[in-house]
């Protein structure tokens, strides 16, 4: 059944109105921040949130948040996958203080031994064999592009349309009938992004080889499934393909597992024995702490660490003062080896598994033409009848009115949902009792919608 656009605007003005009123604290904070950051907040992508002006953070534990307003929250949201470890947990707080207070030297030029630790681990979860740090996961993704770039001396990228890497210059491109395009509103690109980057949607194998076979593509950058334009799961064989045509047409593959980390432990790479040449992550590693990562296969290793034309120590550009430092990397080790754990994620995932049954449930007892998607210990939520195939299709889909209206319901009755789209994740503290509460309020607001 349509939604009904005049119910929806009359719903959407009571729950701003109840937002504003039970937020008196946050909405001050805001006010009085406008004159000295940019845009009024931290960072401009936080006045996103619906309502107006963001929740102001007072305390977070677990899968809890609560506002200086003091309501308190289940979050879901989890700093869009920053925070997939839970807010805060124990093992990390430990190593931290640990690392910080009692031994000192956050950040000193020196390695630690902790490091190859990290290393090992991310080896036995995702594959790749050689690993370097950084703070984020841009970051990751950008020297992993330097490295491709420098490994085939091809000047090229391909990213797929309505992708997110980051804020890496390369990837704001997207597939249009009339040909790629910078992507509506991409702010001060150094150069149109037509001139380093080839794009093509997801799931479609005759784009991607119809862009491959130009002989100029160093690399793809990839999600195994698309989490930034709702999640777009990859059809059976579609990866195989990638694998397939990236090897013949002598481009490198790189995953970006940064959201889809979520699939288990080794992130989709390991979930379903995926064979790429790099690997990058970052967000959650670190338990909130800034952390990133990515990892080259031992042959590329070997190769670029042979290259005389690439140094990669002093001048190559490989930057990052603070990358790799003592606190990121212990860090990075307690949350590998007591949060995000295989067991962990056998239960985040059956969490998210509940969660999605009761969405599932909501959406077709009110008869509404809607989806949702899981990718492990995450899920999402989308505004058409079948989940769609290609960024385009699902971007075609988006509804920020009905984005608005469902984010307010929730937040107004204690759950934080990630702005910007409809995603779910679980910690390894979401209960399935939180699955549950949440379903029963996602039920009534569609019940309301649908009068
Ligand atoms: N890769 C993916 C898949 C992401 O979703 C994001 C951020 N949403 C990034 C990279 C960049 O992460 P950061 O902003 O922490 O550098």
């Amino acid at each position: 059944m349509p939604v009904q656009r005049s119910r929806l605007a009359a719903l959407i003005d009571r729950e701003r109105a109840a937002y504003r009123a039970n937020h008196a604290r946050s909405a001050a904070a805001f006010d009085s921040s406008a004159s000295h950051l940019l845009g009024g907040v931290p960072m401009t992508w936080m006045g996103m949130w619906s309502g107006g002006f963001p929740l102001y953070l007072e305390s977070a534990a677990g899968a809890r948040l609560t506002d200086i307003d003091g309501h308190t929250y289940v979050d879901f949201c989890l700093g869009d996958t920053a925070a997939m470890a839970g807010h805060s947990p124990r093992a990390v707080q430990e190593t931290v203080t640990r690392r910080y207070c009692d031994l000192g030297g956050a950040t000193t030029m020196l390695p630690t031994e902790d490091a190859d630790w990290v290393a090992a681990e991310l080896t036995r979860r995702f594959g790749a064999t050689s690993w370097s740090f950084t703070l984020t996961a841009t970051d990751a993704n950008r020297w992993a592009i330097r490295m491709a770039r420098q490994l085939t001396g091809r000047p090229k990228i391909l990213v797929f349309s309505y992708c997110y890497h980051g804020s890496v210059d390369e990837s704001f491109i997207v597939a249009t009938p009339d040909g790629p395009r910078s992507r509506v509103g991409n702010v001060g690109p150094p150069v149109d992004p037509r001139e380093t980057t080839r794009v093509c949607e997801f799931n479609d194998a005759a784009a991607l080889e119809r862009e491959l076979a130009h002989g100029d593509v160093a690399a793809v950058l990839m999600e195994p499934a698309l989490t930034n334009i709702g999640i777009v799961l990859p059809e059976a064989g579609y990866l195989d393909t990638v694998r397939a045509l990236t090897r013949a047409h002598g481009s490198l593959l790189i995953n970006d597992e940064t959201h889809t980390f979520s699939a288990g432990a080794g992130g989709c790479t390991g979930a379903w024995g995926l064979a790429p040449d790099l690997v990058t992550i970052g967000k959650s590693i670190a338990g909130g702490i800034p952390a990133g990562a990515y990892g080259l296969s031992a042959e590329l290793a070997e190769r670029i660490l042979a290259d005389p034309a690439a140094d990669i120590v002093d001048t190559g550009g490989v930057g990052g003062t603070l990358a790799g430092n003592a606190l990121s990397v212990a860090a990075m080790r307690a949350t590998l080896e007591h949060v995000l754990t295989e067991a962990a994620f056998a239960r985040m995932t059956s969490v998210a598994s509940r969660y999605t049954a009761g969405v599932r449930g909501a959406i077709a007892s009110h008869d509404l033409p809607w989806n949702i998607v899981q990718l492990g210990a995450r899920a999402e939520y989308r505004f058409s009848p079948q989940p769609p195939r290609t960024g385009a299709e699902s971007a075609a889909v988006a509804d920020t009115e009905l984005d608005e209206y469902l984010h307010l319901y929730l937040v107004n009755r204690g759950f934080l949902l990630t702005p910007f789209h409809n995603m779910a994740l679980m910690c390894p503290d979401t209960t399935e009792a939180d699955a549950d509460a949440h379903t029963g309020t996602f039920a009534a607001a569609c019940a309301e919608l649908a009068g």
